[in-house]
């Protein structure tokens, strides 16, 4: 298998899907490739171009080079210049990517600082799920990485898991999905898979009644490199379930381990996921294992009737979330002081003086404060002592910084229920028979 999500290669290469890294919160995903096929790349003489806010990027200058690389800004023709030659565009190569070679020609370098002093940058990565999902083309609402992460984990997702997903959607939920089945100990790269990391690989079987969405995300499959993990189905699973259809007409179960619904109700597919199975068309579910559930609704109403479908079909350890993730950025200040002695005072002060200045007008204003309402003293050997620990005390707060914390409110999240519940594995008369046996026989 060779997908620039999980085994993207020491390189860039032609085809190959890239995240451009434009800042920390911008990422740009792109189809590596110097053969314009739409309208829009056909006007330039480098071939296909990326426009970005933080100017122009030539694809021939974002290809054949290692992964990770900050590459500058180019200038671009829009046909008025002859196509460059093939000599041209791998030297405009060399100069896009800032990381400095000890074997640069004077030249190169020079034109290399030219550019830097004039132009943007970005960084190409690989592309990964969680990228995936912040910028994907949205048809659909998507399911993020905070509750997807979370559903995986619950549902017991692993390599050689089948998982069946319903619907497909954007293909948000499906790319986190394929990375969780997927073997996970990958080969060396240039190197076959073993055997035995062959047959751990899981499946995941998605599905979409809207033929569009459908379409796009079996194409998505197959460009990202996916589509030996990835089987989607155009189907109405409330109608006709998840069985998978043969080339004889006959059904066949999918044995599926792990099952996750994002559906407008998902109780009318639930019937279809019994241990019974229904005529003719045997259980979803692999009899041997202990199948996991995750139904994912924006309304309670759709809890309650998903919640007593499940009761009915025999789920069990039925369970609710809500995930509401809030990351917390926690860094040091140094921009003033804050000191908890200082009640009272405005707590930022510009230099370590001045905080000093300031506590001792504290300190002083509260023995002046204690002297007069208890009579006593305060002055000898006792304050001083206190006076240079306090010192050390603002000088280790002013060196060190402070530590301050704040929410950050833009995360995004789309907040929706999600139940949780597990069937247990078939178990029949033969089982309980081989299971007395295999006590009597261990003694
Ligand atoms: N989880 C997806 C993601 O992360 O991108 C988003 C799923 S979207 C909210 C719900 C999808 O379910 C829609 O694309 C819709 O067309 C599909 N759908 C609704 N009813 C369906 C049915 N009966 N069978 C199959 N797909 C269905």
């Amino acid at each position: 298998m060779h997908s620039s999500f999980f085994s993207p290669g020491p390189t860039t290469t032609e085809g190959q899907t890239a995240s451009l890294h434009l800042s920390r919160d911008q990422l740009l995903p792109v189809k590596l490739s110097t053969i314009a096929s739409k309208a829009e790349d056909q006007g330039y003489a480098e071939g296909v171009v990326t426009n970005t806010r933080f100017g122009s990027f030539p694809h021939s200058t974002l290809i054949d080079i290692p992964w990770g690389c900050q590459v500058l800004a180019s200038k671009v023709d829009t046909g008025t210049r002859g196509r460059e030659s093939f000599n041209q565009s791998r030297k405009r190569k060399a100069n896009a990517i800032s990381t400095d070679s000890p074997n640069d020609s004077a030249e190169s370098a020079a034109l290399k600082q030219a550019t830097t002093a004039t132009s943007g940058f970005i960084h190409v990565l690989p592309p990964t799920p969680e990228s995936w999902t912040t910028s994907l083309p949205h048809r659909t609402q998507v399911v993020y990485t905070p509750d997807y992460s979370y559903v995986l984990q619950k549902i017991r997702a692993q390599p050689g898991s089948t998982l069946i997903e319903a619907g497909s959607g954007s293909g948000s939920f499906t790319h986190a999905a394929a990375r969780a089945v997927f073997q996970g100990e990958r080969p060396e790269e240039g190197r076959e898979p073993t055997q035995g990391q062959k047959q751990s690989t899981g499946k995941v079987l998605t599905f979409e009644f809207h033929k569009e969405r459908y379409e796009k995300v079996e194409t998505e499959m197959r460009e990202h490199g996916l589509d030996s993990i990835v089987t989607a189905t155009h189907r109405d699973v409330y109608r006709d379930g998840f069985w998978l259809k043969e080339a004889d007409g006959s059904y066949r179960s999918p044995n599926a381990n792990c099952i996750f619904l994002d559906l407008p109700a998902p109780w009318e597919a639930l019937p279809h996921l019994t241990r019974q199975g229904r005529p003719e068309k045997p259980s979803a579910l692999d009899p041997s294992t202990t199948a996991y559930i995750c139904t994912f609704s924006p309304c309670i109403e759709q809890v309650q009737k998903t919640v007593s479908t499940m009761r009915r079909h025999g789920w069990l350890e039925i369970e609710m979330v809500e995930i509401q993730h809030k990351r917390i950025e926690v860094k040091r200040e140094y921009t003033g002081l804050k000191y908890e002695g200082m009640r009272g005072v405005n707590p930022v002060a510009a230099t370590v003086d001045e905080a000093l200045d300031r506590l001792r007008e504290v300190e002083a204003n509260a023995k002046e404060h204690q002297r007069d309402t208890t009579g006593k003293s305060n002055k000898g050997k006792n304050g001083s002592q206190q006076n240079s620990s306090t010192e050390s005390a603002v000088q280790k707060h002013w060196d060190e910084g402070i530590l301050i914390h704040r929410a950050e409110p833009e995360l995004k999240t789309h907040t929706s229920y999600l139940v949780f519940a597990i069937l247990p594995r078939e178990w029949t008369e033969e089982d309980e028979q081989a299971a007395i046996a295999q006590v009597r026989h261990d003694g």
